[in-house]
């Protein structure tokens, strides 16, 4: 008898559901499997009964979910037999794609917009060898490149229209599923190049065309407002939002998410920068929990919704947060107000701190 069971990844765990063969080698980091936290003290305040659920991915192997399609995509390009993959990124697409290609030894191109990507994020890809391109231009700029050079190199491009990111992506709601024992009501989440919500749809979906589940929840995701195409109804040019992350004008996904939205009878919605940084800071300092600023509009916007009572009292909601806080701290240490004391390093000089600081 074994009681070893070491978690291999969402490949192995969810090879059932994939378009992977017995013999196919994956280029795995233990991704996937990430906790699903009850939020307990900001429900509280809230005053409406309601659960809310938010799925941490910044606690993947490089910090966002991005590894779950990371992890399809390099496998299924190392399986065709490619040396080198490309992706345009907004930074967390470059740290995965830079890291499975240093596990599968292949060579990763990223082409990162100039000067807006958050400090972690590009120290990832710099120690995991990618050879990293700075365009004198944003996301849009650089996967418009991405997708005229692959027809002219021998690059394969692991950005969301890989087909295989979706397929990875998807297991995040398969997660949810199987932590929860149902389908949320309502799942919130970021909406950026548009591939997640396209991914968490097909996953939902496919377990309820499987019968494990017997609903679906509505989709609610939501853009920064200097940078939300969905809200306008059409691309936008420049586009501008601290949450770097989500700082997209012409999304990829684009008919996937409104077929997302309409399917599931849910919607779009916007937030401001301030908006976005200050639910980063409540998540952070009501709940323990740090993530990015594109992560946090998750709850945002969950939290408007049933302040609206847009989403009913007992409903069950699932957020997603996207990526770690720790890669941006930046922004972090900008936007934090509690104070850094200067004490002498004297005995008195601590405990008088203390006693001024307990109320
Ligand atoms: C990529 C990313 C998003 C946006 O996801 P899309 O699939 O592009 O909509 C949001 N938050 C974080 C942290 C990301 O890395």
């Amino acid at each position: 008898m074994s009681f070893a069971h070491r978690y291999t990844g969402l490949i192995d765990r969810y090879r059932d559901f994939l378009p992977i063969r017995d013999d196919t080698r994956i280029i795995s980091l233990g991704e996937g499997n990430t906790p699903l936290i009850r939020l307990h003290n900001i429900p509280t305040s809230l005053n409406k009964t309601v659960d809310i659920y938010v799925k941490y991915e910044g606690l993947n192997p490089t910090g966002s979910f991005k590894d779950r399609g990371m992890t399809m995509a390099i496998t299924k390009s190392l399986e065709t037999g490619n040396q080198a993959v490309i992706c345009a990124s907004t930074g967390n697409t470059s740290a995965s794609a830079a890291a499975y290609a240093a596990r599968a030894k292949m060579i990763a191109f990223v082409l990162i917009p100039d000067g807006k990507i958050a400090q972690g994020k590009l120290a990832q890809a710099m120690m995991h060898g990618a050879i990293i391109m700075q365009i004198q231009g944003n996301f849009d700029d650089g996967m418009r490149l991405v997708k005229e050079v692959a027809d002219h190199a021998p690059v394969e491009i692991v950005n969301s229209i890989n087909p295989f990111r979706l397929q990875g992506q998807k297991t995040a709601a398969f997660e949810i599923i199987e932590a929860l024992g149902r389908a949320p009501d309502y799942h919130c989440l970021p909406l950026g190049n548009a591939g997640n919500i396209s991914a968490y749809w097909m996953g939902y979906s496919q377990f309820y065309q499987e019968g494990i589940v017997n609903k679906r929840p509505k989709m609610c995701a939501y853009q920064a407002s200097g940078s939300a195409p969905f809200l306008r109804g059409h691309p936008i040019d420049n586009p501008e939002t601290i949450a770097t992350a989500i700082r997209i004008g012409n999304p990829q996904s684009w008919d996937k998410a409104w077929n997302a939205q309409r399917e599931s009878q849910g919607w779009f919605d916007e937030f401001t920068d301030a908006e976005i940084l200050a639910t980063q800071k409540l998540l952070a300092e009501q709940e323990g929990i740090f993530c990015e600023p594109a992560s946090a509009i998750s709850v945002a916007g969950a939290l408007r919704d049933i302040k609206s009572g847009k989403i009913p009292e007992g409903s069950l909601i699932t957020c997603t947060l996207t990526g770690h806080g720790l890669k941006d701290p930046d922004t972090a240490i900008q936007q934090s107000t509690g104070p850094v004391l200067k004490v002498k390093a004297e005995l008195s000089a601590v405990k008088t701190a203390i006693l001024e600081n307990i109320s």
